[in-house]
């Protein structure tokens, strides 16, 4: 049975619909990140299974039980927000107590409930810190370990790691993820940053203006994108327009709409290979002319003016026997073009 149930739920701030009829399953033990530009909803849609918002229309499950009319203290969940929430003038350890303490379990049970979540955290020897005395991810760890020390069913978590450095941040994507694995908590994180939502996730839920637009694993929506934002959203991507006429790609010019009988075709930049040869037979080609080229960490991208577009190609190495000015053939393979419906 799933954990989590959301049944056509809309939410609307006076005549602005921050959410239009959203549905989605989250199953015990799950990691699932809501991911999706600024103002797409995640954090609306989080606050609603919170219970902080009321849906304007639909229904909330968890764990099998209609909680849509429920306050947030009585639903079986926990939320950790961006800021930490700490209380500043108490240690970790009276932080993380403080919930079971209120749940009014006796003091040393509390405690040693708390020194257990604190040391699955990582933070056991640093449990009389104040928040102050420690760092940013040490601070973001004893969060977590506030917010599991009660076993929640669910986990909420609003881009907790966006105030870290990018270092400490990778770093605590990892932990994060096997932390969730060893504690089997259901995890439903919002974050707008593909790569973390990649890094850490069983499926990813793509939202854009209040909708979702897909749900899959970090591969499906890679691979097989549904929508034109999902494709662009989720890596680089080249776009061309299949006619039905051809085997030519035509390269597509940004805002293009195709005809009627014409469908738009998605390839990632790292199945256009480049070359030099003309004589092309397996899959689609275009001519065109290189115009920069330029490489970052063992990656070289070439961007080459072809159709009425600029498509992107990425090969590993950073030695190309190729330079800019130079007309080249795009070639990709049938299997690596992915029609997409809308
Ligand atoms: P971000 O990544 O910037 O946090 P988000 O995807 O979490 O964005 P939401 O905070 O869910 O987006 O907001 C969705 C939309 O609803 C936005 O257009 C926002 O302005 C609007 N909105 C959110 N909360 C309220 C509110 N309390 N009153 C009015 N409008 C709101």
């Amino acid at each position: 049975m799933a954990i989590l149930a959301i049944r056509d739920v809309s939410k609307s701030f006076g005549r602005h619909t921050a959410l239009d009829s959203v549905s989605l399953t989250v199953n015990p033990g799950e990691f699932v990140s809501l991911l999706g530009p600024s103002g797409c909803g995640k954090t609306t849609l989080l606050r609603l299974v919170a219970g902080f918002l009321q849906p304007s229309v639909g229904s909330i499950e968890i764990d099998g039980r209609d909680v849509t009319a429920l306050p947030p203290n009585k639903r079986p969940l926990n939320t950790v927000f961006q800021n930490y929430a700490l209380f500043p003038h108490m240690t970790f350890l009276q932080n993380v107590a403080y919930g079971p303490l209120r749940a009014g379990v006796a003091k040393q049970d509390a405690r040693s409930r708390a020194l257990e979540a604190l040391e699955m955290v990582g933070l056991v020897g640093l449990q009389e810190r104040y928040p102050r005395e420690a760092s940013g991810g040490q601070q973001q760890r004893a969060a977590l370990a506030r917010a599991i020390v009660n076993r929640p069913k669910l986990l909420l978590l609003d881009e907790p790691l966006s105030a870290l450095d990018l270092q400490l941040r990778r770093r605590m994507q990892i932990e994060l993820k096997q932390l969730q694995e060893r504690i089997g908590i259901a995890f439903i994180f919002v974050t707008h940053d593909q790569e973390e939502a990649m890094t850490m996730s069983d499926h990813i839920v793509v939202m854009n203006a209040g909708s979702i637009e897909q749900i899959g694993t970090g591969n499906e929506i890679y691979r097989a994108p549904e929508t034109r934002f999902v494709a662009e959203f989720i890596g680089e991507a080249n776009f061309f327009v299949v006619s039905p006429s051809g085997c030519d790609l035509a390269a597509q010019p940004d805002g293009f709409e195709p005809s009627p009988g014409s469908r738009i075709a998605v390839v990632r930049p790292e199945h256009v290979e480049v070359t030099t040869d003309a004589d092309v037979s397996n899959g689609f080609s275009i001519g065109g002319v290189v115009e920069t080229i330029s490489g970052v960490g063992g990656v070289t991208s070439i961007r080459v003016r072809a159709g009425n577009g600029l498509i992107i190609a990425k090969r590993l190495g950073m030695e190309v026997p190729i330079a800019a000015g130079q007309a080249v053939r795009l070639c990709v393979a049938r299997h690596n073009v992915h029609v997409i419906g809308r």
